[in-house]
């Protein structure tokens, strides 16, 4: 069985050479092309848009696609809401992988918020925030009254006087990070609720310094879609979808 993986997260990248490595499926994974080196990937590569809902039918029927799973990030909304809609459209099955949110930690509650642009307008004058959102955040640091540092892996498009971009990777312990946040005096975090364990020793840094947290809230995903958190257990769908297919064909 031919099987499309949406993919563009660590947990889509496990899950490509596990399926890579089962019997029967052949995969085709998927990137939208915004990363300019992308970590490896099992199964054959494919990358950039299909062209929205549309494209992405007549994509799955040209490929002969037999079931698909949606790995790719909890913000990724437009993706998600597109392969709900062509997956239905198509009757192809579809699984949502995704993370688990991340919980606060005891006695350090964070303050939830719909949008980054929320999480910048609750913000005090004179707060020092670092910025966890990728770097199209950057488009919505809009205070003068504010220093932002901005920790992406590609350079943002917009720069300003009192926005500092530091390119790397999430700090790989809360040891780093506290030491990061202490050198740039930051009061105030703002990340998305990725989830996953990448981005947690932020979080711990901040529970431990006693740093604020505007935490933006995830999209709601696609209704209707079965969702699984572990890559494990998408193997599993995989596998009794494809035995299902057998037996239909
Ligand atoms: P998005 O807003 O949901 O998607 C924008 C468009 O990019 C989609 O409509 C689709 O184009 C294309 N696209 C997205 N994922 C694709 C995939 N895996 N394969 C082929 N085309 C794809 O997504 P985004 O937030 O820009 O994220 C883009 C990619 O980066 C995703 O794969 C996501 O997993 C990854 N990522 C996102 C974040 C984040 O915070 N948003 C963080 C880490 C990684 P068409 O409509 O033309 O098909």
């Amino acid at each position: 069985m031919r099987v499309l993986l949406l993919a563009g997260t660590a947990e889509a990248r496990a899950l490509s050479h596990r399926l890579a490595a089962m019997e029967g499926i052949e995969l085709v994974a998927s990137l939208a092309g915004v990363t300019r080196a992308p970590a490896a990937l099992g199964g054959t590569i494919r990358t950039g848009g299909f062209g929205g809902p549309e494209g992405l039918k007549r994509w799955l029927a040209a490929e002969r696609i037999g079931a698909a799973i949606d790995a790719t990030h909890p913000f990724a909304a437009r993706m998600q809401a597109n392969a709900a809609e062509a997956c239905r459209a198509a009757g192809v099955p579809l699984l949502r992988l995704s993370r688990p949110e991340w919980r606060p930690l005891p006695g350090h509650p964070w303050h939830d918020v719909d949008t980054l642009s929320d999480a910048v307008a609750k913000l005090p004058p004179g707060a020092v925030a670092f910025v966890a959102a990728g770097r199209s955040a950057a488009e919505a640091l809009l205070r003068d009254d504010v220093r932002f540092v901005l920790r992406a892996l590609e350079p943002p498009a917009a720069l300003r006087p009192n926005l500092k971009v530091l390119l790397a990777p999430p700090g790989r312990t809360a040891e780093a990070e506290s030491a990061l946040f202490r050198a740039e005096g930051v009061t105030h975090l703002i990340s998305k609720n990725a989830g996953g364990a990448a981005g947690w020793p932020k979080l711990e840094a901040a529970a431990a310094l006693d740093i604020d947290v505007l935490m933006i809230r995830r999209p709601a995903p696609p209704e209707g879609v079965p969702t699984v958190s572990d890559p494990e257990e998408a193997a599993n769908w995989l596998a009794t979808a494809a035995a299902k297919g057998a037996t239909r064909a």
